[in-house]
Parts: structure tokens; C-alpha cells; sequence
């Protein structure tokens, strides 16, 4: 599979898992309540005595939409790819094993996974979480994979705005009534429609199967919902928790209802009958008493107490106990008004605008900066960049070849002035004589190695402090052959570069792939790896002082030369690398070479490139017209 293939694989997969989440966690941010309720099945379930709305099941609740939410945003926008689709994964091997065990041991009928918006069964549900798990897998196996659409200076914004936004929903929803309401009990349903008329599209399983009782025990559901006018129903999902700081407006409330003739009642779990008497202690309540099944009555309105309105068998409107209407007993309140005012909430649509649009932009505007940046900024600061091409001699040339070779090109260069800084890196015991012969204004000195130790009993080492002594001022470190055949470590090679920068060299630091790597799409990683292995303890003033060379091992001295399209890319991704760790600026200020089977024919195209700032030239540059023709392919 090719990398782009994977990529679009990768993309796909994301978006599905990431809008699975997203859904996952806003549907539980419209209806915290109603997930409490589930939570608290699940408590009940081990033995766990807990209210509905108990803090630890609010915070449990905020604590899963907000996580849930956080993966699926951060996957969408490819933000802490690593991290996000890691956790994402842990997160599905939870929910995976949980729901295994709700489909083995069945401790509620369905799992609440997407709250009341969508019910699955424990079998569906697992199923589901399956194959989620397989793709949470998937995308950490290569998270790089996913396109990233923020930069990391932004990503905060997002997930703050994302993160305040459900946390503000939720203490919405929490104090007042879901803004979407899911259950079958929604305001505008017809209760007499779907008790009598089952059929109907009104016709809802918690709505046909609603039964109330009196104080007697009678059923009263039918003469109730035939009943025309309006009804107004206390509901008391747990009366012991239930909020007294509403009493007042509920009596006078009732009183309104007793002076004009409108039905009131109290809604009382069956299994809580016995604590009517309690109710009436507390808030001396004079209405009377019905009761149903408290699933159906937490269903109903989603706070403790609730307040709902129905006209003519139907619902007209909902209050929580945090909001309820206030009624003059003086006057006729019109309950037109009141209901109308109760269902005055934000839409469905509109609060996903508020919450997509801000987001888009954010995106929007980042993508138009890149694309500027990456066209008019790239070229502004490939054009500030020192453009360097650097000759690596290896282990040629004695000493009079190479002291010839030098006084070549320099009589070269001299006569016909480079466009770029030019640099030859020579074995150690060529440097002081090459020194003598090149006109350093035109061209740079370098050494290709130095000792990862100061000074002492290293027989057979040459100090950083002696290259600098011959006059040279570069030093190339972490070649791949230094590192293949010599089993140079990032941290032998962390000590070389920190010794060479103390002694005022510039580094030419070597990174790359070698083929199998490549093939199996590891490239980026190797690299960030060693840049991260040797270089991340410098300060950005330090770093200053590194020029990178990207040279895939495949292509050195094997004539097999990286596309252009391929160090493009490379170095792109090493010139973001370095934007992560040590700022933009520094960023755009550094050199970032090609090396591998570079040439006269193939240089132009490769320097062309926007990241691309010239070469490390190893073969061609031990002939002064090859060396002089990759060099004068920035003119
Ligand atoms: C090198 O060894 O740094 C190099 C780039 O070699 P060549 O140009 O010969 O591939």
C-alpha cells in the first residue's frame, strides 16, 4: 500500500470513529440527566445507593462527554495525533471490555452509549464497539498518517473553545431541561394519540405503556388524557432528593389552578408511595397524588422536581424545578404565554452553529495562512536562508591530491563567484594545508568528524578544539556512515555536537532513513527520532549554529537520488519538526540540505524545491567541475 493510499485509509477511518464521538458525547451534553440515570443503573447494579443527580454522577457524566467529545475533535482535526489516537485506543479497549460484559452479564437493557438520542441493545452495542476498536487500532498503529489541519500554536484554541462550549451546555442542561429533548415524553407529543390510537406516529413505547394510578389505586391514565384543558403534573422522580427551594412558586402554582379550574397533581414513583405524607410534611402540599413507574417518571421531565403541562392529552410544555413559571394568583396567567416562553429554547441548528462555525473558521483561516505562508513565505524566507552547498571528501585524496584538488576550485570559485556559501569538509590531516590554500571568503572549511570527548588519553581522536585550531569552522556530525560503521549513538553524537558548538563550529548534522525503513513508511519517525536523540537539549541559540542535511541513506553514493518531491516533502516535515521544538522562527531560519547521489543534472531541480537549501555532495564533490557545476545551480 502507498503512503497516500494509507493516508486516505487513515483519513476515512477517522472520520467515522471521530464523528461517532463527537455524536457520543454532545448527544450525553444535551441530555446529562438522563445519562446520570444510566450511570446510576450501573451503580444500583453493584450495590451502589446513589441519588440520580449526585455530584459524582454529574461529574462522571461531564467527565465521559467531555472526553469522548475531546477524541473525537482532536481526531477530526488531527491534533496530538500520537496521544489522541493512543487514548482513543485505551478509551475503546474500556468500553470494548465493558460492553462485553453488559452483553454477558445484561445489568441494563440497553447501554446508554449515545444517551436516549439512540438506543442500542447490549449485542448492538457491542458490535459496534468492536469494530470502533479495530479502527481505534488501526489509526494508532500510524497516527502520522491522519492530516493535521491546526498547527500546534492553535490546537489549544479548539479544544479550549470545544472543551468551555460542552461544559457550559451541560451546566445548562443540568440546571434547566435538556435544550434536545430525547425521550418519548417530548414537548408536543400527543399522550392521548398514543394511548388510544397506538398505531399513530405519535405512538411511542413509554407513551403507550404510560399507566398513572390515584390514591386508590385506580388507573386513571384514560379519563386523565381525555380530559380537555390543561393539566399541569408535578413529577417527583426521588422525593427524598427532590428540591424544596421551589415550594412557593409550585403552591401558588396550585393555588392559581384550584381558583380556575385547571388539574394539578402530584407524580409519585410507585415504590415511593409511602413517602407522599413526607412530601406534604415539607412543603405542605395540598394537591393529590398520582403514581407511575419511576422510569417513566424520570423520563418525563428531567429534574427533581419537574413540572409538566399537557393540553387536551397533550404536552405542551416542561419546566425544571430551577425555571418553573411564576403565575400572579390575582390574575388569569395565560398559559399560551407561559408555555410558549418555556419552549423558547435554542435550536437543535443553531446550537451546532455555535458550536461548528467558530471551529470551521478556525480552520478556514489556518488554511489560508498555510497556503499563503507556504507560497509567499517560504519563498520570502528561502530566500533569507543561507543557501549552502557542502563537499564531503570521506577517505580521499592524500594530501597533495587534496591540497590540488582545494586550489581548483578555488581558482575556480574565485574567478567565477558562487551564488551560495560553499563549503568542502576534508579528513582531518588535509584541513591546516587546505586552510592555506582557499580564499575563506568564498570558501568554508569543515572537518568530517570530530571526538565526542574534550582532550585526554583518546588515542587516536582529533578534538573539535583542534579542528577549529586548523581554521576550519564546520564539522559534519551523525553522517550515516559514521553512525553505520563506527556505531556512533544520539548520545555520542549529542556530546559531539555540544562540544563542536563550544568551540565555535558550525554543525552540519546528518539525518536519514536507510531503505527498509523508507519501505515501510517509517521515514518521518526515524528522523524526528534522531534530531530528537541529539539535538533537542540545544537551545534555540544554539540551534542556531546546526545546518541539517537530510541524506536517506539509500541514495548515498548508490546513484539512486531522492525525487524532488521526496526531500520536499522530508524536509518540510523536518522544517515543522523544528517548528514544534524550537519556534517558528528558528524554523524558517535553518538550512536544511539534500545529500544523496546529488549532481550536476539532477541539482537544480533538487535546490528549486522550497525547503530544500542546497546540498551535502559526496562523490561529485571530488572533481572541481562537478563540484563547481551543483554549485552554480543557484545562479
Ligand atoms: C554523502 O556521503 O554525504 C553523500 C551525499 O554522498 P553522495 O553524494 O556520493 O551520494
Amino acid at each position: 500500500m502507498t503512503k497516500r493510499q494509507h493516508s486516505i485509509i487513515s483519513t476515512c477511518i477517522a472520520l467515522a470513529v471521530a464523528a461517532t464521538l463527537l455524536f457520543s458525547g454532545f448527544a450525553k451534553a444535551l441530555d446529562p440527566m438522563g445519562m446520570c440515570i444510566k450511570l446510576n443503573a450501573y451503580a444500583s447494579y453493584f450495590g451502589l445507593q446513589l441519588a440520580d443527580s449526585s455530584l459524582i454522577l454529574q461529574l462522571a457524566t461531564a467527565a465521559l462527554a467531555l472526553l469522548e467529545f475531546t477524541l473525537g475533535l482532536n481526531l477530526l482535526l488531527g491534533i496530538r495525533r500520537r496521544l489522541t489516537t493512543a487514548t482513543t485506543l485505551v478509551f475503546m479497549v474500556c468500553m470494548t471490555c465493558l460492553t462485553l460484559w453488559t452483553f454477558i452479564a445484561d445489568p441494563v437493557a440497553d447501554c446508554g452509549c449515545f444517551g436516549e438520542a439512540l438506543k442500542l441493545t447490549n449485542g448492538q452495542t457491542l458490535a459496534k464497539n468492536i469494530v470502533l476498536l479495530a479502527a481505534a487500532s488501526w489509526l494508532a498503529w500510524k497516527p502520522l498518517a491522519l492530516p493535521r489541519l491546526l498547527t500546534e500554536r492553535n490546537q489549544w484554541i479548539a479544544n479550549t473553545y470545544a472543551a468551555a462550549f460542552l461544559a457550559a451546555l451541560m451546566a445548562y442542561t443540568f440546571h434547566r431541561l435538556p435544550l434536545v429533548d430525547f425521550t418519548d415524553f417530548k414537548t408536543g407529543r400527543s399522550m392521548r394519540e398514543a394511548l388510544f390510537n397506538p398505531e399513530s406516529e405519535e405512538s411511542y413505547t413509554d407513551l403507550a405503556n404510560l399507566i398513572l394510578c390515584d390514591a386508590e389505586g385506580e388507573m386513571v391514565q384514560d379519563s386523565l388524557l381525555l380530559e380537555d384543558g390543561y393539566t399541569f403534573l408535578l413529577t417527583l422522580p426521588d422525593e427524598a432528593e427532590a428540591d424544596e427551594g421551589c415550594i412557593d412558586q409550585v403552591n401558588d402554582l396550585f393555588d392559581y389552578c384550584t381558583d380556575h379550574g385547571i388539574g394539578f397533581f402530584g407524580l409519585i414513583a410507585q415504590e415511593e408511595e409511602e413517602n407522599i405524607a413526607d412530601w406534604i410534611d415539607r412543603t405542605g402540599a395540598e394537591y393529590s397524588f398520582l403514581t407511575s413507574e419511576s422510569t417513566q417518571i424520570k423520563a418525563m421531565v428531567r429534574s427533581n422536581p419537574g413540572l409538566m403541562l399537557i393540553k387536551d392529552g397533550r404536552i405542551v410544555a416542561k419546566w425544571s424545578h430551577n425555571d418553573l413559571p411564576s403565575v400572579d394568583t390575582r390574575h388569569t396567567a395565560d398559559l399560551e404565554a407561559l408555555s410558549a416562553a418555556a419552549n423558547d429554547r435554542m435550536s437543535l441548528r443553531k446550537l451546532l452553529a455555535w458550536l461548528c462555525l467558530p471551529l470551521l473558521l478556525l480552520v478556514v483561516i489556518q488554511s489560508i495562512i498555510n497556503l499563503f505562508s507556504r507560497h509567499n513565505l517560504n519563498k520570502k524566507h528561502k530566500k533569507m536562508r543561507k543557501k549552502i552547498v557542502a563537499g564531503n571528501w570521506k577517505m580521499n585524496k592524500n594530501l597533495q591530491e587534496g591540497v590540488a584538488l582545494a586550489t581548483e576550485l578555488n581558482e575556480l570559485l574565485n574567478a567565477d563567484k558562487p551564488n551560495c556559501g560553499v563549503v568542502i569538509c576534508t579528513p582531518f590531516i588535509h584541513l591546516a594545508s587546505v586552510a592555506g590554500v582557499i580564499n575563506k571568503d568564498v570558501i568554508g572549511l569543515g572537518a568530517e568528524n570530530c571526538a565526542d570527548k574534550a582532550s585526554g588519553a583518546y588515542t587516536g581522536e582529533v578534538s573539535a578544539e583542534m579542528v577549529k585550531s586548523t581554521g576550519a569552522d564546520y564539522v559534519i556530525l551523525g553522517h550515516s556512515e559514521r553512525r553505520a560503521y563506527y556505531g556512533e549513538t544520539a548520545e555520542i553524537l549529542k556530546e559531539k555536537v555540544n562540544l563542536a558548538l563550544a568551540n565555535n563550529l558550525e554543525v552540519i548534522f546528518c539525518i536519514g532513513e536507510v531503505l527498509e525503513e523508507r519501505e515501510a513508511g517509517k521515514q518521518n519517525e526515524v528522523v524526528r527520532q534522531q534530531l530528537e536523540g541529539s539535538l533537542y537539549d540545544l537551545t534555540a541559540e544554539q540551534f542556531a549554529h546546526v545546518v541539517l542535511a537530510y541524506e536517506p541513506v539509500w541514495a548515498i553514493g548508490t546513484g539512486k537520488t531522492a525525487t524532488a518531491e521526496q526531500a520536499e516533502e522530508m524536509h518540510a516535515f523536518i522544517r515543522q519538526t523544528i517548528a514544534g521544538k524550537f519556534g517558528a522562527e528558528a524554523a524558517e531560519n535553518c538550512t536544511i540540505l539534500y545529500g544523496g547521489s546529488c549532481k550536476p543534472s539532477n541539482a537544480k531541480e533538487l535546490f528549486s524545491k522550497p525547503d530544500v537549501d542546497g546540498g551535502l555532495i559526496g562523490g561529485a564533490s571530488l572533481k572541481a567541475a562537478d563540484f563547481k557545476g551543483i554549485i552554480d545551480a543557484w545562479k
